[in-house]
């Protein structure tokens, strides 16, 4: 089996023949077809191609947040095909942040309160051994994303690349072990798209997570260590991108 990889190393994201057909009526549709691929711990990766090529069914698959039809999915070292449903939520809130195209930030919340609520599902704080959200950390976060000062306001209140890099702040106060990004950029100007881009990479070197983007942009893409370009269900191609240092 083609497992992409470099040599000694040991994959923070492991799939082997990674395979997910929808039934829509009495079509099969095959979104993924058979996809190895390892990532390597603090590896900036972007996953390229068309519309409907399978970019995001890779990233759910990849993201535990839907189960394979085919193949496994390796979380360092976990298989996520092996573990309940409760074990897959829990690995899933402990080692991966996502951020999305659509920011999802609750609008109800302030965008500090948007933050804490993640904090808090993700069960840090639960129970006697349970660690409250470092508010240093959050400092951290707010001043290299930008958006100190903005946080007492509601998602309605901030623009577009605001919110996102709100979105990335409360993907990164769990410290999560790898960043899940689909589309970052898709919802953004130019402008706010470039700096959104420069604060995922500057995160990924500075706090070392693994990330992984997906996106149709090329330009974005260009800024990952390595680019894989999906077509049809499968990864056809794999380049160096510009920031290929992003591996430790
Ligand atoms: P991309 O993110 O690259 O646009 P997707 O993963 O969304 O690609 O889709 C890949 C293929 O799977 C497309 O043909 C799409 O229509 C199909 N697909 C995606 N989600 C579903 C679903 N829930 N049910 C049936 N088909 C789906």
């Amino acid at each position: 089996m083609a497992v992409v990889t470099s040599e000694g190393s040991k994959p923070i994201i492991l799939a082997e023949n990674l395979t997910k057909v929808y039934a829509a009526g009495h079509i099969q549709v095959p979104a993924v077809q058979g996809i190895s691929l390892a990532v390597e711990p603090g590896e900036f990766v972007a996953i390229v191609g068309p519309s409907g090529s399978g970019k995001s069914t890779l990233f759910y698959l990849l993201g535990g947040l839907t189960r394979a039809t085919e193949g496994r999915v390796m979380i360092d070292g976990a298989d996520f095909a092996s573990l309940s449903d409760a074990e897959r939520t829990r690995l899933r809130k402990h080692r991966i942040g996502f951020v999305f195209q659509k920011f999802n930030l609750l609008p109800t919340l302030s965008a500090m309160g948007n933050i804490e609520i993640a904090y808090e599902i993700s069960g840090r704080a639960a129970g006697p051994h349970g660690v409250p959200m470092d508010r240093k950390y959050l400092d951290h976060l707010s001043e290299m994303l930008a958006i100190q000062g903005r946080l007492d306001h509601r998602p309605s209140e901030l623009s577009g690349g605001e919110q996102q890099r709100v979105a990335i702040a409360r993907a990164l106060i769990t410290r999560p072990a790898i960043v899940l990004a689909d589309e970052p950029t898709g919802n953004l100007d130019t402008k706010n798209s470039d700096a959104v881009l420069q604060m995922l990479l500057r995160s990924n070197r500075e706090l070392g997570q693994t990330t992984l983007m997906i996106t149709h942009n090329p330009e974005a893409a260009a800024i990952a260590g390595r680019i894989l370009y999906m077509r049809d269900g499968q990864i056809v191609r794999e380049t160096a991108g510009g920031g290929s240092a992003a591996v430790q």
